[in-house]
């Protein structure tokens, strides 16, 4: 428009400052571990998933619409995208051109697209589901099995199912459509909000109201009887447990599941309130996954899960779901908090104290490659060490114990209190803990999360 203008010279003025030139989005989210995953230029407001999924065949049609907000003005951007076949692509309603290859789907709308406008992208994509991994070998994503598929994300599996920024900090809303043949349950995280069969088909819809990272998305499915229960406030907590569990672990399954309004009484007044709209689980029969993740509101687990597995799911809610990490290289604040909760629970319930499990991890012998991974940055490879957990839960211990009570559950509730949207880092939980404390805590800090070495036991 100011060309305009200034062409047929109708008014003289001083140039608008000029319209930044579109250019092509990221196709990598910076993340120093993941670096291909995620995407720039754009940040994602809410998913609208559709899934027609057949588990004998293992077959999967699907579609997309990614609703999001253009940060730069883009010619061209990426969603990560593997092993699946994209037959269309729209930008708001217009086709566009695409390029899928090592994962990224690349699109260039018809127009550029200005930054701080809103856009809506539609894939529609199909495939032959199979059994993703990690870069460790651990199964991960949507991994099928007969009876269906067990869903855990974590870190950047979230792409083996539907195209993503599949970084933690850009969280969005999600709605779930799974249609799978009668007789199979398909759960996705928040609310189901209807289940309607026709023609031999169920399609669920779950509606995730919260903003969630895309690790934590799931759309589960198997041979699941749905239940719910409530907790003294009136939580809803809706649980999915498979037939196939073996009558002993049905009943193991249903005397932990039953805890849980327990577990959120015993967190609430030291975390705060419970973060989401429902809580509940996932216990799927297929044990070769061998973990459970603590996808928002309804943690998947790999057969029956012990009363400990759940509460640590329970407390990632808060530390992790709720309050998110910047980088995965500080995966300790997330594992480590949901430790530490972990052993609270066991010890209000009668089992190992805190103190207990305190004195076995200091009891590891300063040779053992325990102590070699520093945890507030242990590579990729060693993300869910066992140090991450046990190291990271421990470190809190020894803060408590130098800070003392009043201070240490200060900090717990503060540091649950952080905004979702406001990603962290181990310095800013260093910043909280100092000013809580008004103690210096940097030498605490390093020799339990930075350094290579065995630290010294807090008594
Ligand atoms: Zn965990």
């Amino acid at each position: 428009m100011v060309g305009i203008v200034a062409a047929v010279g109708l008014v003289a003025c001083v140039p608008e400052a000029p319209a930044p030139t579109p250019t092509a989005g990221a196709t990598g989210g910076g993340d120093a571990y993941f670096p291909a995953s995620g995407n720039g230029g754009y940040d994602v407001g809410h998913y609208d998933l559709t899934f027609d999924y057949d588990p004998a065949t293992k077959a999967l049609e699907a579609s997309a619409v990614v609703k999001s907000t253009a940060t730069q003005s883009l010619t061209s951007f990426s969603l990560d995208l593997r092993d699946l076949t994209v037959s269309a692509v729209t930008v708001n309603g217009t086709p566009a051109t695409f390029a899928h290859t090592g994962g990224e789907l690349v699109v260039t709308p018809a127009n550029p697209l200005l930054a701080g406008n809103t856009f809506t992208t539609v894939v529609a994509y199909s495939g032959t589901m199979t059994q993703p991994v990690d870069g460790t070998g651990s199964l991960y994503g949507w991994v099928a099995f007969d009876d269906g598929a067990f869903v855990a994300n974590e870190p950047e599996g979230a792409s083996t199912w539907y195209p993503v920024n599949d970084v933690p900090t850009d969280k969005a809303t999600y709605t779930f459509e799974i249609t799978v043949p009668d007789g199979t349950t398909a759960v996705g995280n928040g609310d189901l909000v209807s289940q309607v069969s026709s023609g031999g088909h169920t399609t669920f819809r779950w509606v995730s109201h919260e903003p969630m990272a895309s690790y934590l998305s799931m759309a589960a499915s198997g041979n699941y009887t749905l239940s719910t229960d409530s907790t003294s406030k009136g939580l809803k907590i809706v649980n999915a447990v498979d037939d196939d569990l073996s009558p002993a672990d049905q009943a193991a399954t249903a005397d932990v599941l039953a805890q849980q309004p327990d577990m959120i009484d015993f967190f609430e007044p030291m975390f705060g309130p419970y973060p989401f709209s429902s809580f509940g689980a996932v216990v799927d029969d297929d044990v070769d996954p061998q973990y459970a993740l603590e996808n928002q509101t309804r943690p998947i687990y790999s057969g029956a899960p012990d009363s400990a597995t759940v509460a640590h799911e329970l407390a990632h809610q808060w530390y992790g779901n709720k309050v998110t990490l910047a980088a995965w290289k500080d995966i300790w604040l997330n594992e480590g908090f949901a430790t530490y909760a972990e052993w609270m629970w066991t010890e209000h319930t009668g089992g190992d104290t805190v103190a207990d499990n305190y004195d076995f991890v200091t009891g590891i012998p300063a040779a053992n490659a325990f102590w070699t991974v520093p945890v507030a940055d242990p590579g990729p490879d060693d993300l869910f060490s066992a140090a991450t957990y046990y190291r990271g839960g421990a470190f809190l211990e020894s803060l408590r114990r130098t800070v003392g009570d009043t201070a240490f559950f200060a900090i717990l509730r503060q540091w649950a209190d952080t905004s979702p949207t406001e990603p962290v880092t181990t310095a800013d939980l260093l910043a909280l803990s100092e000013t809580v404390s008004g103690q210096q805590l940097d030498t605490l800090f390093d020799d339990w999360l930075y350094q290579p070495t065995k630290p010294t036991p807090v008594p």
